[in-house]
């Protein structure tokens, strides 16, 4: 089949990559994809949120399967549009996508499907946001309703916080539309996990799990990002994920179907493990980036197979993978966060890319003269594939040495034993 691949960073490029090794796919375009995705198959110019550009784009060139990367146009109604012309599509239409769209929407979702999670109230003004946080007790978790790119929730530990930042959401309009509303929840204390299943709406298959790194510096120093690393398989152990894909996806699906909107594609649930059992703190409707870096490589099977059984509703048998572990660091360029840099020549690519198990996906770069540069956040993510983590860990690194990129800024620690036990918890927390 031929697929297009929506989207234009590592995790879409790691998606094609995944694609273009798949018996069962003759060719893999990206729209827009990036210089890396550039030597699978085409590019098409159109962006990632231009939903109305990817749905002529899709007519036009009529690919068997379209995997869309990236929430926003999956919020925005994508899926629905590929559906209507006939074109399969891996990801939820709008309805089901709000999941991740609306933590309003997710919260009286799991309400109504008995989904544990933490007792919360929606909020429209500051008054009302801060009755619920006495309500609640502290500390008090407030989100912003929408995508707010990971930065609209706020763990608050007085009233006053709590005042401040329902304050900047729904007066000041600090997330724009996605602040309209406020999520006001009881905060949890444990660890926190994630699962992601691949499911045609009724099935629901775990893929490996995997564990990423949100702040910026070795041993969780600084500022929260977009994800830094991650390795796989996290130590998840089967009755675990057995538990929450009983108590967290299947529960979620069979709602969804039951109220005329099923939900078909990836869905990921972060949960934190707390003393009274496993507690939903949010969905998304995508595959994870940096996780997916990690997951593909140590697919054993066919990847387009697999996503088009979703996309169609007929999932084929569960996927299987290598034994064997895969470790993912991040480049990100210079004053990333805040204010990354772009412009700066990446060299030592191929010199990387040659050490035994290396892959390198692509994200923030550009064409330039005699190679690429930087031109995003997040540059790129080298991962290696090998017997165990430590091996994968000590190739990844040893192949991001060979990379050359000014001002260019890495963690020390993804995959080590001693890097600390999950991201989630109060302490790791912003
Ligand atoms: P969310 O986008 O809802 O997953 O929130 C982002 C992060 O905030 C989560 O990954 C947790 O680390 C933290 N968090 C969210 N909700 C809670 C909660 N109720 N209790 C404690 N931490 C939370």
């Amino acid at each position: 089949m031929r697929v297009l691949v929506v989207g234009s960073g590592a995790r879409e490029h790691a998606l094609a990559w995944g694609l273009a090794r798949s018996p069962s796919v003759r060719e893999v375009a990206c729209a827009p994809g990036n210089p890396g995705t550039a030597a699978l198959g085409p590019r098409h110019a159109v962006r990632a949120d231009d939903v109305a550009g990817l749905a002529d784009l899709a007519a036009r060139e009529r690919p068997d399967l379209v995997v869309i990367g990236p929430e926003a146009p999956l919020v925005a109604g994508l899926a629905d549009r590929l559906r209507e012309r006939g074109i399969a599509a891996f990801g939820p239409g709008a309805a089901a996508a709000r999941l991740e769209g609306s933590k309003a929407f997710a919260k009286t979702l799991m309400a109504r499907a008995g989904v544990p999670t933490a007792p919360f109230r929606v909020a429209a003004g500051v008054d009302e946001a801060l009755a619920a946080a006495r309500e609640l007790g502290l500390p008090v978790v407030l989100k912003a309703d929408g995508l707010a790119a990971g930065k609209g929730v706020r763990i608050c530990h007085d009233l006053e916080e709590a005042r401040v930042f329902a304050w900047e959401t729904l007066v000041e309009g600090r997330f724009g539309a996605a602040g309209r509303r406020l999520v006001v929840e009881a905060f949890l204390a444990g660890e926190e996990v994630s699962v992601f299943a691949v499911t045609d709406g009724e099935r629901a298959f775990p893929l490996l799990p995997a564990r990423d790194y949100k702040r910026l510096g070795t041993g969780d120093a600084g500022p929260n990002t977009g994800g830094m690393g991650a390795y796989a398989p996290a130590p998840i152990a089967p009755e675990q994920l057995r538990e929450i894909l009983a108590l967290a996806v299947h529960p979620v699906l069979d709602t969804l179907r039951r109220e005329g909107t099923p939900y078909s594609g990836l869905l990921y649930c972060g949960v934190m493990r707390t003393a009274a059992g496993p507690q939903v703190l949010e969905y998304n409707c995508r595959f994870g980036d940096p996780e997916t870096q990690v997951v593909v490589p140590l697919l054993d099977g066919d990847l387009g197979a697999l996503l088009l059984g979703a996309a169609r509703g007929r999932l084929g048998p569960p996927p299987a993978w290598r034994p064997q572990a895969c470790v993912g660091v991040v480049l990100a360029a210079a004053g990333y966060p805040d204010a990354p840099r772009g412009g700066d020549p990446v060299e030592g690519l191929a010199e990387a890319a040659a050490v035994p198990g290396v892959q390198i996906f692509h994200a923030g770069t550009t064409a330039a003269p005699g190679g690429v540069a930087s031109a995003g956040g997040r540059v790129l993510t080298v991962t290696a594939v090998a017997g165990d983590r430590e091996a994968a860990r000590e190739a990844a690194y040893r192949a991001l040495a060979r990379v050359r990129l000014a001002g260019g800024q890495w963690r020390e620690d993804i995959g080590a034993a001693t890097a600390p036990a999950a991201s989630g918890g109060e302490s790791s927390w912003r």
